[in-house]
């Protein structure tokens, strides 16, 4: 008999990533290039320049170079809170009565809570080094936030966080925690910019959306001087960032020779899904693999399963670039709930491109049933888990019952993005049973279409 695979199976220093991972160097069909939204021609580094740093606008375009190093300033912060556990969900396994073994990397440990700690160390290194001085971002549900203020604090660089109107007042430890780590939170729309004057003017009870927040930040960081704007999912420089997922989990699992039949993450923007199926995707693209590669959303924020692939706006106001996605619009505004990370109406062009491509599938969830499948998970496993992360967990457990109804001992690995542990209103909704599910309407989301850009390449 083979040896019992550890519940957690560890990486020693040697064994770290040394070199980020760009999947789209072995895309043999690249996802479809970024276009300037006056011009419709593809974007050059000069035009991103008032926006972004200079090395990740450097890496945003490089669809060719296959490994890119990580510099030892970042490896250093990485050392801090990496690697993150890769565990075997043996409880998970014996509650479902599973032939199939569960596997999930966590990356939750480190204290701002999430995956997104390991694009704001690269981004906020890099903005160091260029000698910015300071940041400004948007968050969502505040793991971003918390992320780059962490980040920030680390590499002493002032931050400015727009935070969704709605997510502020329903995290005030989330603004607390960014706050103590020296961040200026704006709940957004504000009426420091003239994008959030606009909106507000519009709209003067709106809750906000990341579109909106975004278009604040990206202003701002525009008009002052030394400081730029960086952003948490979505764009090809933070799935490159996020590889350092994948190429962990794929060192551990190489250690005993498990190969994931089936590969599982959530998707808001993709990046943290993008992150832990870019090596193996890798394996698949160049023929050396059958796995098959789930997405799984909210049904609240369709991009996937109910979007259109189409050049589209990151933001509300249509002042960023044009992003070939998977997209609802940029001017739909999704329903409140309580997977804050996933109401990005967009999808990252590199997961909308496989998605497109056939090589990644995608299925949609309602919260009540996602939060189901946390707690049957916690109770296994002993892990609060995200709502965001819970949808893999729920794309998991499905795959796990089909395996115990036909017998089949698959392999099934899935990304937990993040701990829970400053989303205890979700749970309490959940608890108290005052959750809902919100589905759109084909009208509703009609809305988000007519909002799409009328420009040649989307007829
Ligand atoms: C932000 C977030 C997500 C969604 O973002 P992606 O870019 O799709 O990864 C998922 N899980 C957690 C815990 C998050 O904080």
């Amino acid at each position: 008999m083979a040896d019992k695979i550890p519940t957690r199976i560890y990486l020693s220093e040697e064994e770290m990533p040394k070199f980020w991972y760009n999947l789209r160097a072995d895309m043999k069909e690249k996802p479809d290039p970024i276009l300037h939204p006056g011009t419709l021609k593809p974007v050059t580094p000069e035009d991103l320049a008032p926006v972004f740093c200079r090395e990740l606008i450097k890496q945003e375009l490089d669809d060719t170079t296959r490994l890119i190093p990580i510099p030892d300033g970042i490896q250093e912060f990485y050392g801090a809170f990496r690697p993150s556990p890769l565990i075997r969900a043996y409880y998970l396994e014996k509650i479902l009565d599973t032939p199939a073994e569960i596997y999930y990397k966590f990356e939750g440990t480190n204290t701002s809570g999430s995956h997104k700690l390991n694009s704001a160390a690269a981004q906020a290194y890099y903005a160091k080094e260029e000698g910015l001085t300071s940041l400004t971002t948007e968050t969502g549900a505040g793991q971003w936030g918390t992320a780059l203020a962490m980040a920030c604090g680390f590499y002493d660089l002032a931050l400015t966080v727009y935070m969704v109107k709605v997510s502020s007042e329903q995290k005030p430890y989330r603004k607390a925690l960014m706050e103590a780590y020296g961040a200026r939170l704006i709940p957004s729309p504000s009426n420091t910019t003239e994008a959030g004057k606009k909106i507000l003017a519009k709209d003067p009870d709106t809750g906000g959306s990341l579109g909106c927040a975004i278009s604040e930040a990206v202003e701002t960081a525009v008009k002052t001087d030394k400081c730029r704007y960086v952003l948490g999912s979505v764009l090809n420089h933070v799935l490159l960032h996020q590889s350092v997922i994948g190429l962990e989990t794929k060192t551990a699992l190489d250690k005993y020779g498990i190969k994931p039949d089936i590969i599982i993450g959530c998707a808001g923007g993709g990046s943290n899904l993008g992150g832990l199926i870019a090596p193996f995707m890798g394996e698949k693209l160049a023929g050396k693999s059958n796995a098959r590669f789930i997405a799984v959303e909210p049904a609240s924020c369709p991009s996937f399963t109910r979007g259109r692939y189409a050049y589209d706006f990151g933001d509300t106001a249509q002042t960023t670039p044009l992003i070939r996605m998977m997209t609802i619009g940029s001017g739909y505004i999704p329903s409140p709930n309580h997977a804050g990370g996933l109401r990005f109406h967009g999808m990252s062009s590199i997961m909308s491109k496989l998605y497109k491509d056939g090589y990644l599938e995608a299925r949609s969830e309602v919260q009540t049933e996602v939060f189901d499948a946390a707690i049957k998970f916690m109770k296994a496993e002993g892990i609060l888990p995200a709502p965001e992360s819970s949808h893999a967990i729920k794309g998991a457990i499905d795959e796990a019952l089909i395996c115990k109804k036909t017998g089949e001992k698959k392999v099934i690995l899935f990304g937990l993005s993040g701990t829970g542990f400053m989303d205890m209103t979700a749970y309490m909704a959940y608890n108290n049973k005052t959750m809902s599910d919100h589905i759109p309407s084909d009208e509703e989301l009609q809305k988000g279409f007519a909002s799409l850009p009328d420009i040649p390449q989307n007829r």
